[in-house]
């Protein structure tokens, strides 16, 4: 049996990263492919950072779809074009209370703090870097119970609020944290108002990844990190009702699904309930 499992598990690894040259993908996923060396390539007209050997890569968010146009000029002037559709999921609804009230109905002066945050968020996610982090298989940064999924619609203490574009991953407190693939730090807050200790990741190619809640950074901004290094210890730092590391990942601005990106979580790192 333990011969047979090797194989078996490879090939889940290789079916969960960012989906490969596919025809179809599901709200929310990221796809790599490969054109000749050369080419020009564009998404909906507008073009992508191709490699010079030719590997791109693009994120389709949470309500994208029917389909997106893929134009590919290779370097003797001839044109593909090719449709990508876009499966749509069902989203989960999520109700949170005992969520700390100022948090969910921040006071003015919270509200301009986070625009502010998310401001530096945003900055940070448009960082469009040759860093290689994206070709990689990522890994889960930290194993534990899954408190929160992409997608869903969140209700806090009562009151509808955007969807979460994340994965809340629960696990005790000061629980290292590692960075999925190789990467350079854009962003290290320690007290964001929503998310609280912040690091995000550039990976390369608009390929950037959060990490929110941490109660202790270990990394600085512009650090180049090898997959599996620490980036922090997880906490309930901001607006958490536990500890959790709340993970996104995003292709620039649009928010992506990890899960997707990750083969299954090792069975003896999830607890029961
Ligand atoms: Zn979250």
């Amino acid at each position: 049996m333990v011969g047979r499992a090797a194989p078996i598990a490879l090939l889940l690894c290789l079916a969960a990263s960012a989906a490969r040259a596919a025809d179809s993908l599901p709200q929310g996923a990221l796809m790599l492919a490969q054109a000749p060396p050369g080419s020009k390539v564009t998404l909906a007209g507008k073009p992508l950072h191709v490699a010079a050997d030719g590997h791109y890569v693009f994120g389709v968010g949470r309500n994208a779809g029917p389909a997106v146009m893929l134009e590919i000029t290779g370097p003797d002037g001839t044109v593909t074009r090719r449709q990508i559709t876009i499966a749509k999921r069902d989203w989960q609804i999520d109700r949170v209370d005992g969520v700390p009230e100022a948090t969910v109905s921040p006071s003015p002066e919270d509200l301009a703090r986070i625009k502010s945050d998310a401001q530096r968020v945003a900055a940070a996610r448009k960082t469009d870097s040759e860093e290689t982090g994206w070709l990689e298989h990522f890994l889960w940064p930290v194993t534990g119970r899954i408190s929160g999924i992409y997608g869903s619609q969140r209700i806090l203490n009562g009151r509808p609020f955007a969807p979460h574009l994340g994965l809340d991953i629960a696990a005790p407190a000061g629980t290292p944290i590692r960075v999925p693939a190789d990467g350079v730090v854009t962003l290290a807050d320690p007290d964001q108002f929503l998310t609280g200790g912040t690091v995000l990741i550039d990976h390369g190619h608009g390929v950037n990844s959060v990490y929110a809640h941490l109660q202790a950074i270990d990394v600085k901004v512009g650090q180049h990190l090898k997959q599996g290094d620490v980036i922090g210890g997880l906490g309930m730092t901001g607006r958490a009702t536990g500890p959790n590391l709340h993970w996104g990942v995003s292709w620039f601005t649009t928010g992506l699904d990890p899960a997707l990106l990750v083969p299954p979580m090792p069975a003896a790192s999830q607890p029961a309930h």
